[in-house]
């Protein structure tokens, strides 16, 4: 699948809920499993391959992959913290953005089987910035004006090249 980059339109658009899980979803997620690995990346939600739809994939550190259908927060730890952040719609740049600690999470996964996670560390920071892409939002608008603007530079000449 190709990975739809910035500033692309759907990116910022709000997505759908996955009204049917059948065989179809199942395809769609493994083959965004398979993009999101070779494009070394730890996420991958649907708009970012074009799909207006409420799902994302990723995977934790061992590696280990992961399919959200309709997901939803629903509780977040008081604690915050810093970690750098990437995009594979926004290559080349990195920045921190802080962000709640530790989430909850429920969703169905590629089988219809409804679930429950309780995540922290890395894959904690994974789910909330695919979950924002879930709402047309991205890393870059955590970030002050000065910073966003130096980065989206350094991209835009990172992309001409
Ligand atoms: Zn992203």
């Amino acid at each position: 699948m190709e990975i739809i980059r910035y500033p692309a339109d759907i990116l910022r658009q709000k997505t759908e809920a996955v009204s049917q899980i059948d065989q179809e979803t199942a395809e769609l997620a493994a083959a965004m499993l398979t993009t999101m690995v070779e494009g070394h990346g730890i996420g991958l939600a649907g708009p970012q391959v074009g799909q207006l739809l409420s799902l994302f994939v990723a995977q934790d550190e061992n590696g280990k992959p992961y399919v959200f259908i309709n997901p939803e927060i629903t509780g977040t730890s008081l604690e915050t913290v810093g970690y750098e952040e990437g995009c594979l719609s926004l290559p080349g740049i990195y920045e921190e953005v802080i962000r709640p600690e530790a989430v909850q999470i429920q969703a169905w996964n590629e089988k219809g089987r409804f679930f429950k996670m309780e995540c922290s560390g890395l894959i904690a920071r994974v789910v909330q910035h695919e979950l924002d892409h879930l709402k047309g939002t991205l890393f870059i608008d955590y970030l002050t004006p000065l910073k966003r603007d130096r980065l989206l530079k350094l991209y835009e000449k990172k992309s001409r090249q």
